[in-house]
């Protein structure tokens, strides 16, 4: 973090609150108590931290702006999925679902606005790539999505004892899925990661954070030697390099064999199994003959599996494959003793594949709450 200039605060660690008070030359104290009315007072403004002098208020607005983005259009679907769209400083739109479990409630983030891979089922790169999100833009999401679950959550059955802070609500897990390949914006979404895994930032635990990548073979070598327990999921799709070449323009790049010989020392250094994304399309890789290709493939490699149906997107042909063939295809991996798990399709009703809401917004007029 420079320490010149302006930061937006949510980009900045808790642990470097300590140097930037220092900077400021206030007390240490001080930015315990920055800390406390970010991310457990969820102070959307500056203004409203009262336990800091006015001056100090100032300085901040002024050296570290707080500004919450504003949600722009919500969706809601019958599953109880809730996509929101946000507007940036600069106009630009960044979309982020909610997504409740009985369990807890997951959330997917976004790291750029659209997507310079191009893969070929993905509505986010259908407008090419406009820029990377800050790390602010990225914590951002999540702040908002806290403000959602706090103006929606059922009203404790008795109030909290006088000095009680209610906590935030929090989503129990992040998935970084939505528009935009983290690895190619790895500084900053990395940072944000940080702070929300952070015990003083949203403390959400690293094996809830789950980031997907196309296939950045740098990007895995990276995390690799970060020490971190973030979950990492590949975006695999299809088991040869032909078929895979045409959907994922990456793979020209990074073919297979150094994709997985990268993920095989990822999971040596680490311990950690990837976890690769298959995207079934029908007739396209949903066939038998692919699923015993990717057997192959993975037979021997300590992974996990998921596969996820295809949502549709204006500008793919590629149709969602019947539910009879996901299963038999499933079936073939569990057999194979691939440890293989189907994603449910939540949020069709609010076009919640990544970058399918912004893609509307921007063919469309969008409705403004
Ligand atoms: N760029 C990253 C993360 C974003 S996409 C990546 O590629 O992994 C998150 C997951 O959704 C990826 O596995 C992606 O391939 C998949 N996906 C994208 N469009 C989809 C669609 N229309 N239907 C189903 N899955 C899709």
């Amino acid at each position: 973090m420079s320490l010149t200039g302006t930061t937006a605060a949510w980009g900045v660690l808790p642990s470097e609150w300590h140097a930037a008070c220092q900077e400021l030359q206030q007390p240490a104290f001080r930015a315990k108590q920055i800390v406390t009315g970010l991310y457990q007072d969820f102070a959307e403004s500056w203004e409203s931290v009262t336990t800091l002098p006015a001056g100090l208020r100032a300085t901040l607005a002024e050296r570290f702006p707080l500004a919450p983005p504003v949600t722009v259009q919500t969706s809601d679907a019958e599953d109880g999925v809730r996509k929101l769209l946000l507007a940036c400083d600069d106009g630009e739109r960044v979309e982020t679902v909610i997504i409740p479990s009985k369990a807890r409630v997951t959330q997917c983030v976004s790291t750029q606005i659209g997507c310079a891979l191009g893969c070929a089922f993905c509505a986010s790169g259908k407008h090419g790539f406009t820029r990377d999100l800050g790390a602010a833009e990225i914590v951002g999401q999540v702040m908002a999505a806290c403000r959602v679950l706090r103006d929606t959550a059922a009203p404790r059955p008795t109030s909290p004892g006088p000095g009680a802070k209610p906590s935030l609500p929090r989503p129990g897990n992040i998935v970084v899925m939505g528009m935009g390949e983290p690895f190619a914006n790895y500084d900053n979404v990395m940072r944000a990661l940080r702070i929300l895994n952070h015990q003083q930032g949203l403390n959400i635990g690293a094996r809830h954070i789950t980031i997907s990548t196309c296939g950045l073979v740098p990007g895995i070598r990276r995390l690799a030697g970060e020490g971190l327990q973030f979950e990492l999921s590949v975006s695999l799709h299809t088991p040869d390099d032909e078929l895979r070449g045409r959907l994922m323009p990456v793979n020209r790049r990074w073919p297979l064999q150094d994709l997985l010989e990268t993920c095989r020392d990822y999971t040596e250094k680490t311990g950690r199994l990837v976890t690769f994304e298959y995207t079934l399309i029908k007739n396209l890789n949903d066939r038998p003959e692919h699923a015993a290709r990717l057997i192959r493939l993975l037979r021997h490699m300590p992974c996990k599996v998921n596969l996820i149906p295809l949502s549709p997107v204006d500008g793919f042909d590629g149709r969602r494959p019947d539910h009879a063939d996901c299963l038999v295809f499933l079936d073939a991996l569990l057999k194979a003793k691939i440890n293989t798990t189907m994603r449910r399709s939540r949020g069709k009703d609010v076009d919640a594949a990544c970058g399918q809401l912004r893609l509307r917004s921007l063919n469309q007029p969008t409705r403004t709450l």
